[in-house]
């Protein structure tokens, strides 16, 4: 049974953290709005920012511990057969790479997929856009970004021809990560030659 100092203890935490908490929402209540000309104008992404996944298909082995991890179960890996880190090269090799792909209509941006990972090759990315039309539109197949030579998947507008500028230089640096393994993320989806024999 509490005492009546612990009693008293708890009313008095209650208070406080009530009050800390109201503080942030009266301090939003009277700040100036700010609307951001969004795409227009790029959005701030801090550092830690947990947005869409980037992938490094070439290094995945397809062990399913991402899958596992997810609380939600909703990365979907689909493999020819085993695979694993070539020492020498430093990719994976073994079986084709058929399928990695991610739902985002349920991810929760958890990144407790991003922890287990053997190989290091799944990442929280820095986009938060991926609006679309249709849920299917939600999954993301990062095996068919992969044969465009691609990690991370790119917000609609960002395909058209002529993006803001601050997009098409984030483009860029996409593509600019993803130039040096692009021979290889092409080869992870096909079966290594040692696996054929
Ligand atoms: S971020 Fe969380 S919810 Fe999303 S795929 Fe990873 S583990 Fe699953
Ligand atoms: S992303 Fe990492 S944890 Fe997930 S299947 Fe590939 S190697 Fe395994």
């Amino acid at each position: 049974m509490a005492s009546r100092k612990e009693y008293f203890a708890n009313i008095y935490n209650t208070v406080k953290s009530i009050s800390i908490g109201m503080r942030i929402t009266l301090k939003y209540c009277f700040a100036r709005t700010i609307t951001v000309q969004y795409p227009d104008v790029a959005p701030v992404v801090k550092p830690r920012f947990r947005g869409f996944h980037w992938f490094e298909a070439e290094k995945c082995i397809a062990c399913d511990q991402c899958a596992k991890a997810c609380p939600i179960d909703c990365i979907y890996i689909e493999k020819s057969g085993p695979r694993k880190i070539d020492k020498e090269s430093g990719v994976a090799v073994g079986g084709a790479l058929q399928r990695y792909a991610i739902d985002y209509s349920k991810c929760m941006f958890c990144a407790l997929c991003t922890d287990p990972c053997p190989t290091d090759c799944i990442h929280m990315g820095d986009n938060h856009d991926l609006s679309s039309y249709t849920r299917e539109d939600m999954i993301v197949e990062f095996t068919d970004l992969a044969k465009e030579g691609k990690q991370t998947p790119e917000p609609f507008w960002m395909q058209q021809d002529k993006p803001p500028a601050w997009a098409a230089e984030q483009k860029q640096r996409w593509e600019e990560r993803a130039k040096p393994v692009r021979d290889e993320m092409l080869k992870a989806l096909e079966p290594s030659e040692a696996s054929k024999k």
